[in-house]
């Protein structure tokens, strides 16, 4: 908080404080669009880092791909690293943008591609709080043949009755690249997503959302498990998968018990 020293104004936030002091200034507008918002939990970054560690790690992400999580201080923020492999992230650098996915303060870090995956889900999912882009291997077979990924077992009853199929042609015809890079193509992901845990992208990968930045690594490493004994599966027989309520009920179970996984990976992380 600031107080004017002459006590003529009340205390201000800081960014009423520069709001006021704008308004009544020759600046542009778009010089208080850069200004940051509270500095974001010192946990949270911490955790956005390690958690692109433990996707490395785990097999999930590799040159490519990233991890977000929507900022402490302000829910129309998010926070994501620059452009750079995941296993590399550090601290610094993690940038922070709003839901348009303009940068707040790059200081000459490049951001990713595709950082509308992030900013356009966050816009319509207010639960979301944590995000994840992978291109991870087991994954894609189901986004290329549209044979459902369903849930093997307990630990991955957040597929629910399936993860949704975005089909990029559908939104930007059959020319593009397939990477997410415009807030439309954004949104359209976000609106096949719906309200699912996970998303596949048909030629390209998936997305994860979640409640918090261990959950997401929760549910990209098990959507990636999952995928690999389901391949297993098919290959010897027909599966009998979770019903909807017993995907429920086990993804509900499981909400609970995310930090015991993340202590592991985090260790092995932590001592390489
Ligand atoms: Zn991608």
């Amino acid at each position: 908080m600031i107080s004017c020293p002459c006590g003529c104004l009340p205390s201000l936030s800081r960014r009423g404080f520069f709001a006021t002091a704008l308004a009544a200034s020759a600046f542009p507008a778009a010089a208080f669009a850069a200004d940051p918002a509270p500095a974001a939990d010192p946990g949270l970054i911490d955790d956005i880092v390690t958690a692109n560690h433990i996707l490395y790690d785990q097999g999930v992400v590799d040159g490519f791909g990233h991890v977000s999580a929507r900022h402490d201080k302000d829910p129309n923020r998010y926070l994501l690293s620059r452009s750079m492999a995941p296993a590399l992230v550090t601290a610094g650098d993690i940038m922070e943008f709003d839901l348009d996915s303009n940068a707040i303060d790059a200081r000459g870090r490049t951001p990713y591609l595709e950082r509308f995956i992030h900013g356009e889900i966050y816009k319509v999912r207010p639960d979301v709080m944590a995000i994840v882009h992978s291109h991870s291997p087991a994954v894609l077979p189901f986004a290329d043949t549209y044979v459902k990924l369903l849930p093997m077992n307990h630990i991955a009853g957040f597929l629910g009755a399936g993860p949704p199929v975005f089909e990029i042609r559908a939104g930007a015809g059959a020319a593009t690249d397939m990477l997410v890079r415009s807030n439309a193509i954004g949104k359209a992901l976000a609106t096949t997503l719906g309200s699912s845990q996970v998303a596949l992208m048909r030629g390209h990968g998936s997305v994860a959302a979640a409640q918090s930045v261990k959950h997401v690594v929760f549910r990209a490493i098990y959507t990636e498990v999952n995928a690999r004994t389901e391949i297993q599966a098919l290959s010897i027989g027909k599966p009998t998968f979770l019903n909807d309520k017993e995907a429920a009920a086990a993804m509900k179970t499981n909400d609970g018990l995310v930090e015991r996984p993340w202590a592991l990976w985090k260790q092995r992380v932590a001592s390489k």
